[in-house]
């Protein structure tokens, strides 16, 4: 992908794919990862991902900055995050979650593969106390 808008340009010395219609530029850092994520326009986790990861709600932790869009996490318990660009985001395993509007919405993410919620200081899975 090129572009004119460097938000969404090709990441330099990245590594790219698409995954349930989300672009994904890795990176290695350190002992972790950034990525630029780009969710389309109607992307809803539960409908585009859900029955490629096969897991119930999305398990990953994200950490990180909404550059550009609106996004809305759902709990199971019912609670509720909304997040508008420019925002930083951190949303707990066990959730789902959709692109609010027309606009994609593009995210810098920090992540440990596996440990990312530990290492954040994060429980496993979303819950209360
Ligand atoms: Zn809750």
């Amino acid at each position: 992908m090129s572009s004119d808008d460097l938000l969404l340009a090709s990441v330099n010395n990245a590594e790219s794919r698409e995954v349930g219609g989300v672009r994904l530029d890795i990176s290695r850092a350190g002992t972790g990862r950034v990525k630029r994520l780009i969710y389309p326009a109607g992307f809803r986790w539960s409908r585009n991902m859900k029955p490629i990861v096969g897991t119930e709600y999305c398990m990953h932790a994200h950490v990180g900055f909404l550059a550009r869009g609106q996004i809305h996490i759902e709990y199971p318990d019912g609670c509720r995050l909304e997040f508008t660009a420019p925002q930083v985001i951190a949303i707990e395993p066990g959730h789902d979650g959709w692109v609010v509007g027309d606009q994609a919405a593009v995210v810098i993410e920090f992540d440990f593969e596996r440990e990312t919620a530990q290492r954040c200081g994060m429980p496993e899975i979303h819950r209360h106390g």
